[in-house]
């Protein structure tokens, strides 16, 4: 039996079972920008539930080897696909390979994201488009076609992470803060259009986090940000990843949601 045909006949279109050690097994996950910081943590944690990891990444592809290593040394199965989620052939593409590869998906998780961080006055254009098309276009194109895919098996799991900035705004940062916004509003359009199928949308909406992106801002901006979050503390990679496997593993009957994964720096709902 080819690998495709063994991981398809592992999983049924029933919910996984919590109780179960690894309620994800013989289920295939997509990680988009799965090669470093929260993507790679996610990655980690879905195989630790069972799923099959696809491992996505766009220049990373020795940090992108290095997580399917570890989860390989920790008994889990991921694969890695090189692909720009901002470009739309490149996307069709990876999960044209992905069906091949496995024949079929189930979790989807639109991660991949950049920053262009400029007040409004300086912001360029191409600094508008590059974040736009990266965070927001990128998860149109992943669902278009994921879903195609996730219909076939009667369940699936999209969940898609934005953050607390799509939610209440941030300095130097109206692409970032619009395109995470955006993302928001297409969950929870895409949730009532697919809740019939049983596929839920969702959104997990993470305060800081350190990671690159994180370390990138600069130390006496940091410090202003740790004052502002009422943990004073910013997030590990994993306190988001568990937020997400919530969704897949457990979120049965939550559907069009964003989690709040934020120290508290965001209370609104
Ligand atoms: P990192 O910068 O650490 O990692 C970004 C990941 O996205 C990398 O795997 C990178 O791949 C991938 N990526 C970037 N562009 C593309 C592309 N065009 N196609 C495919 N993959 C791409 O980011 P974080 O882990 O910090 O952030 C992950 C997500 O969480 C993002 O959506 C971010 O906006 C969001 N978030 C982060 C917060 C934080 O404080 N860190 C807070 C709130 C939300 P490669 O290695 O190949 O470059």
């Amino acid at each position: 039996m080819g690998a495709a045909m063994e991981t398809k006949s592992r999983a049924s279109s029933t919910a996984p079972d919590p109780t179960q050690s690894k309620p994800l097994l013989g289920r295939v996950a997509v990680v988009t920008g799965g090669s470093r910081g929260i993507g790679a943590s996610i990655a980690r944690e879905l195989a630790a539930s069972g799923a099959t990891v696809v491992v996505n990444y766009v220049r990373g592809a020795e940090a992108a080897a290095g997580v399917v290593a570890q989860i390989e040394a920790a008994g889990g199965r991921a694969s890695t696909e090189a692909g720009d989620v901002s470009k739309a052939d490149d996307v069709e593409a990876m999960f044209g390979r992905v069906k091949e590869n496995h024949g079929r998906l189930d979790v989807l998780v639109n991660n991949a994201g950049i920053l262009r961080d400029k007040t409004f006055k300086k912001m360029s254009i191409t600094d508008w488009h590059e974040v736009i098309e990266t965070n927001l276009t990128s998860v149109m194109y992943c669902c278009h076609s994921a879903v195609p895919m996730l219909l076939e098996n009667g369940w699936g799991r999209i969940i898609n992470i934005s953050s607390f900035v799509g939610q209440l705004g941030n300095f130097g940062q109206t692409n970032y803060s619009a395109a995470k916004a955006g993302i928001l509003g297409f969950t929870k359009s895409l949730a009532i259009e697919l809740a019939r199928f049983n596929i839920t949308v969702n959104a997990v909406c993470p305060g800081f986090v350190e990671t690159e992106m994180w370390k990138s801002v600069p130390p006496n901006v940091q410090e202003k940000i740790l004052e502002r979050i009422p943990m004073h503390r910013v997030a590990k990679p994993e306190e988001i990843a568990r937020g997400v496997r919530f969704f897949a593993v457990e979120g049965d009957y939550m559907t069009g949601q964003s989690l709040n994964i934020n120290g508290g720096i965001y209370m609104g709902w």
